[in-house]
């Protein structure tokens, strides 16, 4: 078992209590009758399903009901944040690809070190 941060509850609570509810993010278009199929159709149907960072949308469904945003890593399953309704992610795709440059570069300072020493 984890424990999810709701943002609305300002607290950890069991992961039993929360449901996710898919991409978070998606705009409807503003004028549905101007829309053609195709972009009606990938407004309803079609979602990223990307490898890493994820926004989604999930619900405190046995806690204060309120719907939230999740940033959440798709390979690990970390849970980055959380944060409310019309706010945006301090964590994205690209703010992530940066670190992993950081961390490698820590990482060989870290080895040569280890070599030093
Ligand atoms: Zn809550």
């Amino acid at each position: 078992m984890f424990y999810i941060h709701c943002p609305y509850c300002g607290e950890h609570r069991e992961e039993e209590e929360f449901h996710p509810k898919g991409q978070a993010h998606i705009a409807r278009p503003a004028d549905p009758e101007a829309c053609s199929d195709e972009a009606w159709g990938d407004y309803l149907f079609f979602r990223d399903n990307p490898r890493g960072i994820h926004h989604e949308l999930w619900v405190h469904a046995v806690g204060c009901r309120k719907f939230f945003n999740v940033t959440r890593n798709t390979v690990t399953y970390e849970i980055l944040e959380t944060y409310k309704m019309g706010e945006q992610p301090t964590i994205t795709a690209a703010s992530q690809a940066r670190q992993p440059a950081d961390a490698s570069s820590t990482a060989e300072v870290a080895n040569q070190a280890g070599v030093r020493a």
